[in-house]
């Protein structure tokens, strides 16, 4: 069936920066065939979204979903007193604590124009299953795209790490998960609704043998990398001690730099280092809010971009943000960037490029990210004719300026996956009258 979206201002986040002031898009089993303006082509469906503005649906590229169970914990901590005063509470996690934790903090971001999460989860209790499998269901549920991940720490503190014993695991048993969730779940090629990265933790918690071992069996299986990196001042004099370098250096020790590889955060990185991410093609996944909230600092992002680096936008951990809302890492990205560049160092199209295009590059995706023919078709439709975009003379800027709250319509695949600015597959007070029980086990 063809669907035509018609009527909206469509930013198409392409080459040439195209925008349709009374555009449409055309969609056909869950790909775009054409996008434009003017005389609007044959269709089987006319909605008519007049005065909306249309972007490409969101890519989130950082988060950690399970921790929408502990928000609001340790309030004025630091990265690493935060960890350590969260990870005994989280070693409680079990697969039906996940699946409400993940119905959570996904609901929100389709609800703020998400239509691509990545999960970074790395807490697997001995004799918990199923932990990845409930984050992947509840995607599957409320009809998002997920690029899951299976993370790892085996380096405890008796070693010298950050988290418990109690929490790390054995190599062994870290690949041959890795490999089992990879072949059960991962989907290649265009339109992928499931796929699997391999996310070893962060250098303080992961010995270098797990890092180097995470990375061959990714190139192994085709699968992307990811990890945290150069979040704090406390890891760049962790990794001196320890290594002897900065945190970029170790990576890159590792043979870990490369087109397949994303790190979150890169808060603290040398000009030398960004040019070293801009040559070897590594990613980054910018979550300006988690900065802030744990007072981390701001990655100097628009010297990532003048370099070439690729850069997208993460939420990061429900419990550090503490929302799982997508378009506000859009206007913070907008913000922080001023914050240390001044006024030029960010447009508001930029923001939403690197929300979308942006995170699709550092995901590795090709099909999505841009509305264009032979894309997938994953949209977010923005109202216009709210309260806080009353009298922007330019509605795409003042979707960015006024930091949008909820998005109108999301297509994933062509599916409409919200109307009206709820969920269609599922209710967002049961999501979150759910959540609540399970929360409840995890009390302080
Ligand atoms: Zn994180």
């Amino acid at each position: 069936m063809k669907s035509l979206l018609a009527g909206a201002h469509v930013v198409t986040m392409d080459d040439a920066e195209t925008e349709f002031q009374d555009g449409w898009v055309l969609m056909e089993d869950g790909f775009v065939t054409g996008v434009g303006a003017g005389a609007e082509p044959e269709a089987d469906e006319r909605v008519d979204v007049a005065g909306a503005v249309v972007t490409p649906g969101l890519v989130n590229t950082h988060h950690h979903l399970y921790q929408t169970l502990t928000r609001a914990r340790a309030q004025q901590a630091t990265l690493f007193e935060w960890l350590v005063e969260l990870y005994p509470t989280w070693a409680r996690i079990d697969a039906e604590a996940e699946y409400a934790a993940a119905r959570t903090g996904i609901a929100e971001l389709m609800l703020s124009g998400c239509t691509t999460v990545f999960d970074h989860h790395y807490v697997f209790p001995r004799g918990r299953t199923g932990l990845v499998e409930a984050e992947v269901q509840a995607a599957q549920e409320l009809g998002c795209r997920i690029v899951a991940s299976r993370g790892s720490m085996d380096l405890g503190v008796s070693d010298g790490g950050l988290p418990p014993d109690e929490l790390v695991e054995d190599i062994d048993t870290v690949l041959a998960e890795t490999e089992r969730l990879a072949g059960a779940l991962h989907e290649s090629g265009a339109g992928a609704r499931v796929q699997i990265a391999v996310a070893p933790c962060s250098p303080f918690s992961v010995t270098g043998r797990l890092m180097t071992e995470s990375a061959d069996l990714a190139r192994r299986l085709g699968l992307n990398l990811h990890t945290h990196l150069a979040e704090t001042v406390e890891e760049e004099a962790y990794c001196r001690e320890l290594y002897g370098c900065s945190p970029v250096e170790y990576l890159d020790s590792l043979g870990w730099l490369d087109r397949d590889v994303w790190c979150a955060h890169c808060v603290h990185l040398s000009d030398p280092e960004i040019g070293r991410f801009a040559d070897t093609g590594t990613g980054v996944a910018h979550c300006p809010t988690s900065n802030l909230r744990l007072g981390a600092g701001v990655a100097p992002v628009r010297s990532m971009l003048d370099a070439g680096v690729r850069v997208g936008l993460g939420v990061d951990g429900s419990a550090s943000n503490e929302r799982s809302h997508l378009f506000h890492e859009v206007k913070q990205a907008l913000l922080v960037a001023r914050g240390r560049g001044g006024p030029q160092a960010m447009t508001a199209r930029e923001a939403i490029r690197l929300g979308t295009r942006g995170g699709a590059e550092v995901l590795g995706r090709s099909d999505i990210g841009v509305i264009a023919p032979g894309l997938c078709a994953d949209l977010a439709v923005w109202r216009t004719d709210g309260l806080e975009l009353a009298g922007a003379a330019d509605p795409v800027a003042g979707l960015v300026f006024a930091g949008v709250d909820r998005v109108d319509r999301l297509y994933v695949g062509g599916e409409l996956v919200v109307q009206g600015g709820a969920l269609m597959r599922a209710d967002e007070s049961e999501i979150a009258s759910a959540h609540r029980t399970q929360a409840r086990r995890f009390a302080p």
